[in-house]
C-alpha cells in the first residue's frame, strides 16, 4: 500500500509536467495521430560532408549554419546495396554494399575509399525509400520500377518539383523523378522529367544554347543531351505556355497533366536571370521549366581568371551575372508549387559542391557552399513568413561526402585562419568516400527521425541510412 501512496503523485505530477512541456506531443500520442506536414523540402548538398560545412563557416566567419541549429542533428550513411558501377553499355562491374564500419571510417583511408556510392544510387535511395545498385535512376536491384517521392506526393494531390545547380537530368533531381537503368542516358531521363512526370517545377542547367560561361553558342550549340535533344528544347521554347504535344524522336509525344484537370499542361520556359527573378513573387505560371543560360554548372564549371587556381581562395574570377543563384530558383519555385492549397513537395540541390570537390578546387568548394547556404536561408526564410513550422517540414542533408576533406592529414581538424582567409584543409580524394554525412531536420515529424538513428557512430553519435529519410515522408503522408 504504501508504495501505491508513494507512486500515485509522483506518476501524477510526471503526466503535468509532461503536459506543460510537450502538449503537442502528448496530445498526438493520445490521439494516435502523427504529424501530417503540408509542405516537404528536401535540400541536399550534394558530396557535401561535416568538414565542407565548417571549412564554409570558417571563411565566411560564421559560427554555425541556420541548419546546424535545427532540433534533429544526426548523421546519415549512404552505402549503396551494389557498389561498382553499371555501364551505358549494360555491363555490370557490382559487388555488393559492405555497410558502414565506424572503426575503419575513423582509422583507415582506404577502407573509406573503397564500395562507395554515387548520385544515382544515393539520389534513389532518397526519393523511393530502397538502396540500389550504383549508377540506377529509380530501378531497383532487381530491375523493379520504384515510386519516388514526387509521384508521391503527386499522388496524394500535392505539387511537385525539383531544382538543382546542375544539370536537371543530373543524378540528383533525376533520381527523384525518372526511372532509368542508369544515369548516363541522359537524353532519356530529360524527356521522361519533361513529357512523361508530372512534375509542376523542373529547375537546372543542361541549356545547350550556351557555353560554361554563360557564352551564346550562336553557331552550334552544345550537345542537346541534358534537356532531351536540340529538336525537343526549340520546341519547348518555341511554345512556352501554350504548347503540349512536341515530336521527339520521329514520335508525337504529349506532356502530362499535372494538376489532374483532365488537359495536359504546358511547360512555361524561364531561362533568363530577369525571368527567374521575376517569379519570385506574384502570379505565377501553372507549371514551370527553368533551364539558365549556361551549360552545365550555374558558377563552378566558369573558367578560371586572374590567376585562379584549384588553391586559390573564392571569387578570384568575377560571377556569371546573368544565370540565377541558387536562392532566387528556390524562391521561384516555392512560389510556383506553393499555389496548390494541398501543399507540395521539392527537392533543392547544391550539385556543384560536388563538382568542386572531385575537382578539389578549394575556393569554389566555398563559392558552392555559401550559394548552398544562401538558399537554405531563403527556404527558412520562405517558412517562417509565408508558412510556419507546424506546416513545413525542412531536411538539410548530403548525398555523400566527396573529396574527404579533412585538416593537414586525414582525421586531423580543418584549422581555422579567420574570416576571408582560407583553412588549412585538403582533400585526400578526388572521388566519394564512405564517410557520413550531416543530416538537420526541422518542421512537423522532424523527431520522429531519431527513432530511426539506431546505429552509432564513435565520432557523430546516432546515424540513419539515407533510405530512411522518405520512408519517414511516406509514413507521414499516407495514401
Ligand atoms: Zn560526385
Amino acid at each position: 500500500m504504501n508504495r501505491i501512496h508513494c507512486y500515485f503523485p509522483a506518476s501524477l505530477w510526471l503526466c503535468i509536467a509532461l503536459l506543460f512541456s510537450f502538449p503537442d506531443q502528448l496530445f498526438a500520442q493520445k490521439s494516435g495521430e502523427l504529424p501530417r506536414p503540408k509542405n516537404v523540402i528536401i535540400m541536399i548538398g550534394d558530396g557535401m560532408g561535416y568538414n565542407h560545412i565548417l571549412a564554409s563557416n570558417y571563411y565566411l566567419g560564421i559560427s554555425k549554419q541556420v541548419y546546424e541549429t535545427f532540433p534533429v542533428r544526426l548523421a546519415s550513411c549512404h552505402y549503396p546495396a551494389k557498389a561498382g558501377s553499371y555501364g551505358d553499355n549494360g555491363k555490370e562491374k557490382l559487388r555488393w554494399g559492405t555497410g558502414y564500419n565506424t572503426v575503419a571510417a575513423w582509422t583507415d583511408t582506404a577502407w573509406l575509399k573503397r564500395n562507395v556510392t554515387e548520385s544515382a544510387a544515393s539520389a534513389t535511395a532518397l526519393a523511393t525509400g530502397v538502396k540500389t545498385y550504383n549508377n540506377a535512376i529509380g530501378i531497383s536491384i532487381h530491375g523493379d520500377t520504384l515510386v519516388n517521392l514526387v509521384q508521391w506526393a503527386k499522388q496524394i494531390g500535392k505539387s511537385a518539383g525539383v531544382v538543382t545547380s546542375v544539370p536537371f537530368s543530373h543524378a540528383t533531381p533525376a533520381g527523384f523523378v525518372a526511372h532509368n537503368a542508369t544515369r548516363t542516358h541522359y537524353s532519356q531521363i530529360a524527356c521522361e522529367m519533361l513529357l512523361d512526370s508530372r512534375c509542376d517545377v523542373i529547375m537546372g542547367c543542361g541549356n545547350p544554347m550556351f557555353d560554361n560561361n554563360g557564352k551564346p553558342q550562336t553557331g552550334r550549340w552544345k550537345d542537346a543531351k541534358f534537356v532531351g535533344d536540340s529538336a525537343l528544347f526549340s520546341q519547348l521554347i518555341a511554345g512556352s505556355g501554350t504548347r503540349t504535344e512536341f515530336a521527339v524522336k520521329g514520335k508525337m509525344k504529349r506532356v502530362q497533366d499535372c494538376d489532374r484537370d483532365g488537359k495536359p499542361d504546358a511547360w512555361t520556359v524561364v531561362s533568363d536571370a530577369d525571368g527567374f527573378r521575376a517569379l519570385m513573387a506574384g502570379k505565377t505560371p501553372k507549371r514551370v521549366l527553368g533551364c539558365p543560360q549556361v551549360y552545365e554548372t550555374l558558377q563552378q564549371a566558369r573558367k578560371m581568371e586572374n590567376g585562379e587556381s584549384r588553391n586559390s581562395p573564392p571569387f578570384i574570377t568575377p560571377h556569371n551575372s546573368r544565370v540565377p543563384d541558387l536562392s532566387t530558383m528556390a524562391k521561384g519555385a516555392i512560389n510556383v508549387l506553393d499555389n496548390n492549397p494541398a501543399g507540395f513537395f521539392l527537392i533543392i540541390e547544391g550539385g556543384a559542391i560536388d563538382w568542386a570537390a572531385h575537382d578539389n578546387q578549394k575556393g569554389r568548394l566555398i563559392e558552392e557552399m555559401k550559394d548552398f547556404n544562401e538558399a537554405v536561408l531563403a527556404v527558412v526564410d520562405w517558412v517562417t513568413k509565408n508558412s510556419s513550422w507546424k506546416e513545413t517540414l525542412l531536411v538539410v542533408t548530403a548525398d555523400h561526402e566527396t573529396g574527404l576533406l579533412w585538416g593537414g592529414g586525414p582525421f586531423l581538424p580543418i584549422e581555422n585562419s579567420g574570416t576571408g582567409k582560407l583553412p588549412g584543409m585538403k582533400f585526400f580524394s578526388g572521388e566519394h568516400t564512405q564517410s557520413l554525412v550531416p543530416l538537420f531536420a526541422k518542421g512537423p515529424g522532424c523527431e520522429l527521425y531519431r527513432r530511426y538513428a539506431d546505429e552509432q557512430d564513435s565520432v557523430r553519435g546516432p546515424f540513419i541510412q539515407q533510405s530512411e529519410i522518405p520512408q519517414l515522408i511516406e509514413f507521414l503522408w499516407p495514401k
